[in-house]
């Protein structure tokens, strides 16, 4: 079938603490994570620090080895196990562009030994036209090729990390936060150029971001995350206009029952707390307004209420 990227029961565990007590702490920052991105589509995943969204992104990248679960990626007719392959296997096929381009590339290069770096082995005339191309791509006026990268503003530099990452020809990208460090007014041109590269180049994305306002521009499906399970998954316009899951419904504000007296209720969902995992039922019943008893004792799994909108809640 059509996809470029397939995890199936993905666990990702990380094991701290201290042992001299006899006392391990571990950390799930996956826990059974079952998703397909199609050929071509943009995955908005969205949720808090500590939703495990960072790790799912590396994982299908082959950065980060899953503790269960696999993950494949799919080029052309190959398919290729992405936990099991070489980095090097995978790296033809996958980029990844970072939160802050101000660390994610060296500042005293020249613009285009940025570009020309990952070119290395071609012939010249390939590789002026690769760089001229992706400069028009991330709209990046040519003269600015023999600029030092540390002359580039915050928003050319994140244009230039995208033109670093489509021009190897990548099938896939995870944009991790691409737009976070900029101002208000740069966001929605890196997420335009973001969309201008899947329709000139086909390049499929993971787009990961704390904020659902960001996934929604150009999304085409998001995935909500909280504490390394997905909790919601559909068309952002489903996901956006008929948030299920209390989280999402908490993070865009439109909760159905306006019930004043879970007001406050809503507004502790907002603010920073310190998570706690819950050791059984829903991992979101210590924060939500609906939870009931069944809530506390038995998990829910995520299912199809409406066509192609999962929810893992037990409200439906
Ligand atoms: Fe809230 Fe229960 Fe739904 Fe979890 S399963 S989100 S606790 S209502």
């Amino acid at each position: 079938d059509d996809y470029i990227i397939k995890v199936n029961n993905l666990k990702v565990y990380f094991t701290k603490g201290n042992s001299l007590f006899g006392k391990k702490n571990v950390t799930k920052a996956l826990d059974g994570v079952t998703l397909t991105i199609k050929n071509r589509e943009i995955m908005g995943i969205v949720g808090e620090s500590g939703s495990g969204k960072t790790t799912l992104g590396r994982v299908t990248i082959g950065l980060q080895k899953p503790t269960e679960g696999d993950v494949y990626l799919k080029v052309g007719q190959e398919e290729i196990n992405v936990s099991k392959a070489k980095l090097k296997t995978i790296s033809k096929y996958v980029q990844m562009i970072y939160q802050d381009p101000y660390s994610s590339i060296d500042p005293i290069m020249r613009v285009y030994d940025v570009l020309a770096m990952p070119l290395k082995y071609r012939k010249e005339r390939e590789i002026e036209k690769r760089i001229e191309d992706a400069m028009r791509l991330v709209d990046l006026p040519i003269e600015l090729l023999e600029n030092r990268v540390y002359q580039l503003s915050g928003g050319q530099r994140q244009r230039l990390s995208i033109a670093r990452a489509v021009i190897v020809d990548p099938k896939y990208i995870v944009a991790d936060e691409p737009t976070t460090m900029l101002d208000a007014s740069l966001k929605g041109e890196i997420l335009k150029i973001i969309k201008d590269a899947r329709e000139a180049k086909g390049i499929s994305f993971m787009l990961i971001t704390h904020e659902l306002p960001i996934a929604k521009i150009i999304s085409d499906r998001i995935t909500v995350m909280y504490l390394g399970k997905i909790v919601e998954l559909g068309k952002s316009s489903d996901v956006i206009k008929k948030p299920l899951h209390p989280y999402t419904q908490g993070l865009i504000d439109a909760y159905p029952r306006i019930d004043p007296s879970l007001k406050d209720k809503l507004k502790e969902i907002k603010i920073k707390v310190d998570v706690i995992r819950p050791n059984k039922g829903c991992v979101f019943h210590p924060r939500c307004p609906f939870a009931m008893a069944k809530c506390k004792e038995e998990e829910p799994q995520l299912k199809e209420v409406y066509q192609d909108h999962y929810v893992a809640c037990w409200l439906y």
